[in-house]
């Protein structure tokens, strides 16, 4: 059907690549959503309108040139597509699958505005590039000609990739540094399997390495190598180490109280067949166990239906908002639904109840051993405060014992104080302990050195890491040619 005309959308409705059925998925970490065969591909890119003002560009933070690829899509001249495609994005493959589109290129579209249903812009994205890896579309890194300048980057998640990347292709020499054994960040052992299989992030690393990017693995920064002693090395620096410290609740140390980061880290160690001790010893495996998860942002999404695979009797989500207010994406919460999951909307945590000695709910925490619940505040939404949102309030004498004996926190992340952490002078940092680094740039209060991803914005996403790193190369670009020529005078 190659050569569809566009425009479509009043006549052909949106259809989403087939999602595998819950009882299927739920039994592996495969991914859920099938691949679109070619002519579905191109029907559903003929949906889009062309519009003049593209909303959903403006609102992709790499401002893709959306409406380009969908018409050579719904035209079947896919490589075309994929070279317009691959020009703003790094690593649109992941984009496709992991973007939260109904906030961003989805949520804008004006024929969903319209009522027709958004044009299914991820899905078109991740099919074009999965395709242009299986027909060798994808073109190695072969810079034209080599540089003398050198990059250190510390951080090998999708923030310091797409610096790499972008850096390596004009033939600087890029060293990547990662405490962990493998690159990816969050891509490799953050988000699970089922959203994004590691083959996928995989790829993208052998294409760096094979492109001449040095990556030097479990090497701690500021333990295994001080950050003085890496910048000495390079001639720019760019920190891209996003954000690991867990947001806590107080008196939550007990056994079976665990941090979603070491959860889910596990569980994806596991699927790359690696030894996990924490795992086998039953301590972060949710089998057979009743799962209570806090939170109602994307990691805990992520973590209830990591739980229902690994087995658990039951899962439970508890958020203090309602389903409306939840920071979390809608369509994971559907996804998590349809796989078993429980949600106790308007629930706050006010402490855990342990074994053997504790019912008493106005006491919680106070105990050792085992913890067998969580205490629930019930609570109801009040006035909005200064955002429009409204506040959760606390409803009196209604809380209550949540059955569990395995009980996962998923509250947010914060910065590590790298300043402190790496004893660096000068490195100035935002009262919320993130980097300072001018947003266009990612330059940092020192010189040579630049900051991009979640170090910088706080907990984002993969896009806006992506768009940093690669804002942050073409800047380094530019400082390497200025310095070049401050040499040369
Ligand atoms: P990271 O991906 O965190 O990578 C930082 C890297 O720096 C890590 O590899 C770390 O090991 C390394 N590092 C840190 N400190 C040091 C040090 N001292 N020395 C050496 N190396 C160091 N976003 C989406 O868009 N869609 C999603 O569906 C989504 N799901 C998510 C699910 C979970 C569970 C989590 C936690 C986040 C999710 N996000 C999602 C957010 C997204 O993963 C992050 O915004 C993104 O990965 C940030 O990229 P980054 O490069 O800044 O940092
Ligand atoms: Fe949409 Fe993300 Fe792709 Fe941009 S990168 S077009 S926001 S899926
Ligand atoms: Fe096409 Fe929707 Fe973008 Fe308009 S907003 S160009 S219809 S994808």
């Amino acid at each position: 059907m190659a050569g569809q005309k566009m425009l479509t959308f009043t006549a052909i409705g949106r259809d989403m690549p087939e999602k595998r059925p819950p009882n299927l998925r739920k039994a592996d970490f495969d991914e859920i959503y099938a691949q679109y065969a070619a002519e579905k591909a191109e029907e559903q890119a003929s949906r889009c309108s062309q519009c003049g003002v593209p909303y959903c560009q403006t609102h992709c933070p790499l401002h893709n040139n959306i409406p380009d690829w969908l018409r050579l899509t719904a035209e079947g001249r896919l490589q075309e597509a994929y070279e317009i495609s691959q020009a703003t994005n790094t690593f649109p493959e992941i984009c496709g699958r992991i973007c939260p589109q109904d906030r961003l290129c989805e949520g804008n579209c004006v024929i969903e505005q319209s009522g027709h249903g958004t044009v299914t812009i991820g899905s078109v994205e991740k099919y074009i590039t999965d395709t242009a890896f299986e027909e060798g579309w994808v073109k190695p890194i072969r810079p034209h000609a080599e540089r003398g300048e050198s990059v250190g980057i510390i951080g090998a998640g999708p923030g310091g990739l797409a610096a790499a990347d972008m850096l390596r292709r004009q033939g600087v020499q890029v060293t990547v540094y990662d405490r962990y054994d493998r690159g990816g960040g969050l891509l490799t052992y953050g988000i699970p399997g089922f959203k994004l299989e590691k083959d996928v992030v995989m790829k993208r690393m052998d294409q760096l390495a094979d492109g001449g990017v040095q990556f030097v693995l479990n090497c701690n920064v500021g333990e295994d190598l001080s950050f003085d002693a890496i910048r000495g090395k390079h001639d720019a620096i760019l920190i891209a180490t996003g954000v690991y410290k867990t947001r806590d609740l107080p008196n939550s140390d007990a056994d079976g109280i665990v941090n979603a980061i070491d959860y889910l880290t596990a569980s994806n160690r596991k699927s790359f067949g690696d030894d996990v001790p924490e795992f086998d010893s039953g301590e972060l495996n949710a089998d057979g166990k009743r799962v209570v998860v806090i939170g109602g942002g994307d990691t805990a999404m992520d973590c209830v239906r990591t739980a229902v695979r690994q087995g658990a009797e039951s899962v439970k989500c508890l958020y203090r908002r309602d389903r409306a207010n939840m920071p979390g994406s809608q369509r994971e919460v559907q996804n998590a639904e349809e796989e078993g999951v429980e949600f106790v909307w308007l629930s706050a945590p006010k402490g855990f109840a342990g074994d053997p000695s504790v019912t008493d709910v106005s006491d919680p925490g106070a105990f050792t051993g085992s913890v067998r619940g969580v205490v629930v505040d019930k609570m109801r939404l009040g006035a909005p405060d200064a955002t429009g949102r409204q506040t959760p309030e606390l409803i009196d004498g209604a809380d209550y014992v949540e059955d569990a004996n395995l009980v996962i926190k998923a509250l947010g992340f914060e910065p590590e104080d790298l300043p402190a952490l790496w004893g660096v002078e000068g490195l100035e940092v935002t009262r919320w302990g993130t980097i300072k680094a001018d947003f266009g740039t990612g330059a940092t209060s020192l010189e040579g050195v630049y900051a991009a991803g979640d170090i910088v914005r706080g907990a984002s996403l993969v896009v806006w890491a992506i768009r940093d790193g690669r804002d942050a190369a073409t800047a380094i670009l530019d400082y390497l040619g200025q310095a070049a020529d401050v040499a040369a005078e």
